[in-house]
């Protein structure tokens, strides 16, 4: 018989493998040289999903050389769960979160945004692009691409799994534990930079003639430039906060 190891998998991992290996230990095929990452990645997993790799117990790190005969278990990123004692996988958590999210999640970028969140969303970047700048900036990848996230150089990645951005923007503030982190209204919707006070008279020769008569409050983007006012498209801005607010489970005013 070939030389295997047992994997099991666990929480949202199972999602990868097949229906018959969920839950429950598989035997995966080994060969000499074969690293956790790779066995991982041989079974559908992209390794960037993966927080925590036991070997027989012992925590590990994806480099690590598994022997024929032993258990491997792998745990999903940001699974709450007590490790503690163990060693994650990762160098270190990304304490201070920032995002690249794959051009395909437009609309979720702009949701981010709104709620404050650090996404940048590069319209013109091919995988190798955003994998690199991804590494060079420290930002987590928000992609459905799962090739993307197998990519080597790739350390920090998310397999979106809804196709709404409305439930992309909940489940990511939910699997990434974000919500205490939301600044709703604190980022450029168009570019992601901070937007900052600035006076009427810095602004005036920009604004349209009505917005000049009725407006004397406003912002602006730190990076591109880009003017706000609490106009007309406020209350709907509002009300969308509200919801993802409700959605995640921290309050809000609205109904969901
Ligand atoms: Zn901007």
């Amino acid at each position: 018989m070939a030389p295997s190891v047992e994997l099991r998998v666990y929480a949202e991992l199972n999602d990868f493998v097949p229906v018959a290996a969920r839950s429950r230990s598989q035997l995966r095929p080994i060969r000499p040289h074969q690293t956790v990452k790779d066995i991982i990645e041989a079974a559908g997993i992209p390794h960037t999903e993966v927080d925590l790799m036991l070997v027989n117990g012992e925590s590990v790190d994806f480099g690590h050389h598994p022997r024929p005969g032993d258990r491997l278990a792998a745990y999903p990123v940001f699974e709450t769960l007590d490790i503690g004692l163990l060693t994650r996988v990762r160098p270190r958590p990304l304490r201070d979160p920032r995002f690249i999210v794959d051009v395909n999640l437009g609309g979720l970028a702009r949701l981010m945004r709104l709620m404050g969140l650090d996404a940048r969303c590069p319209w013109d970047a091919d995988d190798t692009a955003l994998a690199e700048a991804a590494a060079a900036e420290g930002r987590i990848i928000l992609t459905r691409d799962r090739g993307l996230l197998k990519r080597r150089n790739v350390t920090h990645g998310v397999l979106v799994r809804s196709n709404r951005s409305f439930e992309q923007i909940v489940e990511v503030i939910r699997r990434l534990d974000l919500a205490d982190r939301l600044m709703p209204f604190s980022r450029c919707l168009r570019c992601g930079g901070v937007i900052v006070d600035v006076a009427k008279q810095d602004v005036i020769d920009r604004l349209e003639p009505l917005t000049r008569d009725y407006y004397d409050t406003f912002r602006q983007c730190r990076d591109c430039g880009r003017i706000y006012w609490a106009g007309s498209h406020q209350r709907r801005l509002n009300d969308l906060v509200d919801r993802i607010r409700v959605a995640i489970g921290t309050g809000g005013d609205a109904v969901p």
